[in-house]
């Protein structure tokens, strides 16, 4: 007698593996970036703080559609020097091992995209190759990047979806996660087989990064036009390259996902590539001379403080963050003026720690990294001593505690506070400052070494300026030693003849069954 079969059929849930491993590393700054230097969250941890981010997108995507998440490890932290290749092959290690163990249906992946060691310039490639050859090729990898990621081919090779967030300052983090867990799903359910088509332009933006004007704005918005246009296309990401990478084929990506090949993309992709290499000299910066800056807060009548983004010595552009430049200005030309700033500087963080709140000291300050520059003697009380940890305002990495190592803040002619961090920091969060008993609002200026992200989590707290300063974070033509690196305008580039490459071969998905986000029958 045959058995009849009495179990209803299971609605089997996607498990999806989901990380991060996401560092901006600049080929320039000395600092090498040990695991100290790191935020490392392992498992469920890693999705307890997750906001802010594209992979608070992921887990939340994940959660509307009920999948198991399967959580991981997650690196970020601060922009900085190469990560050292033992560190970052360690840490790769420990997350192929955990991938592999979750066996997952998927893989969410938030990556920088402009991760380098010590060994390599191509990081993000080397991590995405490990993990397709560890999985195998038939789990889809959907990678949500920073638009100033490096895009390389080896990246696009080895894996099923990359798209970018499209906003700079990166205000859509959130909406990247959200759009790549969106894409995965799709793929899984049988309803998208992606290919991406990308086009290269050798060029570096020299200004002009933010997407919410200028010639940035202009190219966005064909993108949204060509999109809406061609059926098959199901993103389109445009990248930036980070300037202080250096490798080969380092330059502006466009990349569009099409649901199946379709030749008639390739025209797209090259059409926006042009704009790009077209309108090449309208990419400039208008930034104040420190003279400027400074007059304008001596004279101006905005809101105080004037948030001055110290562009040279970036950290949210991976520099080290030791620059007395606009320190020594304040001290030196605007006796009347009150204002912080923060400086690493580990051995003197340590030492006014070390001595404790009340102490009288004199010290020789930052200069101490980057290539050419110089320290600054100060002297002063120190007035505020912790161990660095805070937590980030938001709203772009908000809920996530970092830390800046041993911090002392040092009161200098009872008006400039100077904040000695033994690491660098978020710099773009107030955090950074309110964490150190600082209120800021009684301040003529505040320092931020950070261009654009600072302009969201100090939204209403004072008024921006971008002042020209020096330092490895900012890219001025033949001021950086580019070893590998050839592009417009560093390099007398004539010709510009754009290739599109295609990225994986299928059919078009029939987009159906578009409500049935889980419904895979087992
Ligand atoms: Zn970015």
């Amino acid at each position: 007698m045959a058995l009849q079969e009495t179990t209803s059929p299971k609605v089997k849930r996607h498990r999806i593996a989901v990380g991060r491993f996401a560092h901006e590393s600049n080929g320039f700054n000395p600092l090498v970036t040990t695991e100290n230097f790191l935020l490392i969250q392992r498992g469920g941890e890693l999705m307890e703080r997750a906001s802010g981010s594209t992979l608070a997108g992921f887990v939340q995507a994940l959660r509307d559609i009920d999948a198991e998440i399967l959580p991981t490890l997650s690196i970020s932290g601060a922009a900085g020097g190469f990560i050292a290749h033992d560190t970052f092959v360690k840490l790769l290690s420990e997350f192929l091992d955990r991938v592999e163990a979750s066996k997952p249906d998927a893989i969410l992946l938030e990556l920088h995209g402009a991760m380098a060691t010590t060994e390599t310039p191509d990081a993000d490639g080397w991590v995405l190759s490990a993990l397709r050859e560890r999985v195998g090729p038939n789990v889809p990898i959907a990678v949500g990047l920073d638009l100033h990621a490096h895009v390389t081919n080896k990246m696009l090779e080895n894996s099923t979806i990359c798209i970018a967030c499209k906003e700079n300052p990166h205000s859509d983090v959130i909406e990247c996660g959200l759009k790549a867990t969106r894409m995965l799903v799709d793929v899984l359910e049988g309803r998208l087989a992606p290919v991406t088509t990308a086009v290269r332009i050798p060029m570096v933006i020299p200004g002009a990064g933010e997407t919410d004007a200028g010639p940035l704005f202009d190219i966005h918005e064909t993108a949204r036009r060509f999109a809406t246009e061609h059926q098959s296309i199901e993103d389109i990401s445009i990248y930036n390259v980070f300037r202080c990478v250096d490798d080969d084929d380092m330059g502006q990506v466009v990349t569009l996902i099409t649901n199946g090949a379709d030749p008639s993309v390739k025209q797209v992709a090259r059409t926006l590539g042009a704009k790009f290499w077209d309108n090449r000299d309208a990419f400039r910066d208008n930034l104040l001379t420190v003279k400027e800056a400074f007059a304008l807060i001596e004279n101006g009548d905005d809101q105080k403080p004037y948030l001055l983004a110290d562009m040279g010595d970036r950290i949210g552009a991976g520099a080290p963050g030791d620059s007395v430049v606009l320190l020594s200005e304040a001290l030196d030309h605007h006796p009347t003026l009150s204002g912080v700033l923060t400086i690493t500087d580990e051995k003197n963080a340590v030492r006014a720690y070390e001595v404790g709140t009340g102490a009288e000291v004199t010290l020789d300050v930052g200069g101490h990294i980057t290539p050419g520059f110089m320290s600054r003697r100060i002297a002063g009380r120190v007035v505020h001593i912790s161990e660095g940890e805070y937590t980030l305002a938001g709203p772009l990495c908000g809920g996530e505690i970092w830390d800046m190592g041993k911090t002392a803040v040092i009161l200098v002619d009872d008006r400039i506070l100077v904040i000695l961090t033994s690491k660098p920091t978020a710099d773009h969060d107030p955090a950074v400052v309110s964490s150190q008993g600082i209120d800021m609002s009684k301040l003529d200026f505040v320092v931020v070494k950070s261009g654009y992200h600072f302009t969201l989590n100090y939204r209403g707290l004072g008024t921006p300026v971008f002042v020209e300063t020096p330092g490895v974070g900012y890219y001025r033509k033949g001021t950086l030693p580019y070893a590998k690196g050839r592009f417009w305008p560093e390099h007398p580039i004539e010709l510009c003849e754009l290739t599109a490459t295609t990225f994986g071969v299928a059919e078009a998905r029939p987009k159906t069954n578009i409500n049935k986000h889980h419904g895979e029958l087992e």
